[in-house]
Formats: C-alpha cells, structure tokens, sequence
C-alpha cells in the first residue's frame, strides 16, 4: 500500500477515518462531515487548525 501524506491534526484526531481505494491510496475522512456540513468530507491536507478536532485516545499526541 501507498504511504499516505501526513493529514496534521486529523491524524490524532478522533473524527478521522483512513479510507482506502482499490488502487492503493489512503485518504483521511472527517466524520464530522456527516453531521455538520461545515466539515469537508476529505478535507484539504495537511490539517493545521481545526475548531471540531478532538484527541483520538489511539493516536500519539497532535504537534505543537
Ligand atoms: S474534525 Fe477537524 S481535525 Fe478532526 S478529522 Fe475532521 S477536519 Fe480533521
């Protein structure tokens, strides 16, 4: 599988779903977008600042 690029903040957050294609690629999904059209589906990478980002108890700590 293709290495994806670094998503920034949707990496930690809990919101974020990695979403593979047939042909290898990951894209990183916002959940958000399901419920609050303010949130692109696939928002544009890497994420820097984000208002709906919350910690995702899996992942390591967002940068600083
Ligand atoms: S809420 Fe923000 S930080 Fe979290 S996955 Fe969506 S766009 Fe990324």
């Amino acid at each position: 599988m293709t290495p994806r690029p670094a998503a920034g903040l949707c990496d930690s957050c809990r919101h974020q779903r990695l979403v593979p294609n047939t042909r290898g690629s990951v894209f990183s999904l916002c959940e958000r977008s399901q419920s609050d059209p303010a949130y692109p589906r696939y928002p544009r990478l890497p994420v820097f600042r984000c208002p709906g980002w919350e910690p995702d108890p899996a992942a390591p700590e967002p940068p600083r």
